[in-house]
């Protein structure tokens, strides 16, 4: 946390979004290892927030604003009037970097093909695999681009994006490439994950144990060297790695300095939660088919764990992860959009909202904290954003809405009028 500054008994600012209609406010943040209690939140009324070098020093009523804060010379307000404030929504799982077009797969599978018509037909992750390989940088750049402005449009402030669609060092590299210069070109907080372990390329296909030891022995330590990924995650499934292949994985990357995520219980219980609690995993993803056991275990560990409800409604499943016993359990769930070329196109942060409550069953305000402060949380950041909350940064998002319980009822409507990161409004530059 930044020192926050005084004069007197004032505290300093140097942005100030004034007379604001409501915001969000999490009166009991989730902080770390242990139960998560606050799934209420409280709705502030005409109230100013202000920051000083991207950081909250205070929010409070608007009327008390110049009672409490000491306005820095070159101080910028942000006229918050009618707007909405709630903390930056945190997509903690996307495969937003791709390439190319996978719509034939989706009209085969709403018309009930099976997976390996659809495989035979050149589909899956190694389709877009392909497309990775053989298109120039700057084309999947651009295409990436395109849809990380789609995610900030939204609400997203922070964003978390994997690789796996390289499948060789090289391209993996490329992929991570991508996503530093989106961290350099956007205000957003991107966050790199390696998932060298996404799938089997062709040319391992007969030994994928020795496509297990190069991630591990060669991809990892050289991700690590150039410092281009935080995380470094696996699809622990029988279609995809065992849970010894994924453990391999998980632990070069420790060593190598790289926290870790994992896939887990997507289509079978194989061990994942165990592999993740085990390891101490930062979160666990999916969790589609986890029971009352792998939630128990999930409460003692303080791995976070994270549903994806996009997904299980793109494929059309008909059954979706056990978020209310995961919540009712205590634990501190994220809900995260798992955007990707084939099992799930929902990118916008609203419409996630949406199923999180019609799939899932949650209370908007449960989803509004599994998408900010639990999600923030499932990205090790959880001290720092996802709410709003004197000494985080000032991550927000201004809607032109009532309440935020209208984010999820309005489905699939964008009524965002700005972001602010750190500090910085993102769109409408309407500073006084
Ligand atoms: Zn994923």
């Amino acid at each position: 946390m930044t020192d926050i500054q005084f004069s007197g008994d004032k505290v300093v600012a140097d942005f100030i979004i004034h007379n604001l209609a409501v915001a969000v406010i999490y009166p009991e943040p989730y902080r770390g290892q242990g139960t998560a209690v606050g799934w209420e939140v409280e709705e502030q009324k005409e109230v100013s927030i202000a920051s000083f070098k991207g950081v909250i020093v205070w929010i409070g009523p608007s009327a008390d604003l110049s009672d409490h804060v000491m306005i820095a010379a070159d101080a910028r307000f942000y006229n918050g009037e009618g707007l909405l404030a709630t903390p930056g929504f945190v997509d903690s799982h996307t495969h937003l970097v791709y390439a190319g077009d996978r719509s034939d797969e989706f009209e085969m599978r709403v018309q009930g093909r099976p997976y390996l018509d659809i495989l035979a037909a050149g589909g899956g992750i190694l389709r877009t695999t392909g497309a990775i390989r053989d298109l120039a940088e700057d084309v999947i750049y651009e295409e990436s681009a395109f849809r990380l402005e789609s995610a900030m449009e939204w609400g997203v402030t922070t964003i978390e994006i994997k690789t796996g669609y390289g499948l060789d060092l090289k391209n993996e590299l490329k992929m991570l490439r991508v996503i530093d210069r989106l961290r350099r070109d956007y205000p957003a907080r991107i966050v790199a994950t390696f998932m060298g372990a996404h799938a089997v390329p062709a040319e391992h296909r007969e030994n994928p144990d020795q496509f297990v030891d190069e991630i591990c022995n060669v991809w990892i330590p050289e991700v690590a060297r150039l410092k281009l990924a935080k995380f470094n995650d696996v699809f622990t499934e029988n279609k995809a790695f065992s849970v010894e292949q994924s453990r391999k994985v998980l632990e070069a990357g420790l060593k190598h300095g790289l926290k870790a995520k994992i896939h887990a219980d997507e289509v079978n219980v194989l061990g994942g939660v165990d592999l993740a609690v085990e390891l101490g995993c930062t979160s666990a993803d999916h969790l589609l088919m986890t029971g009352d056991e792998g939630i128990a275990k999930l409460k003692e560990s303080g791995v976070i764990p994270t549903v994806l409800p996009g997904t299980s409604t793109y494929l059309m499943e008909s059954h979706h992860a056990p978020a209310r016993k995961m919540i009712e359990a205590g634990l501190p769930l994220a809900i995260a959009s798992d955007h990707n070329p084939g099992s799930c196109q929902f990118l916008g942060a609203g419409i996630i909202q949406s199923l999180a409550m019609l799939q899932l069953k949650m209370s908007s305000s449960e989803a509004l904290i599994a998408q900010t402060l639990h999600a923030a949380h499932a990205l090790a950041m959880g001290e720092d954003i996802g709410a709003i909350e004197v000494g985080r940064r000032m991550d927000i998002a201004l809607f032109e809405l009532d309440s935020f319980r209208q984010i999820g009822y309005r489905v699939g409507q964008n009524f965002l009028h700005d972001l602010i990161i750190d500090g910085q409004p993102v769109f409408s530059g309407e500073v006084e």
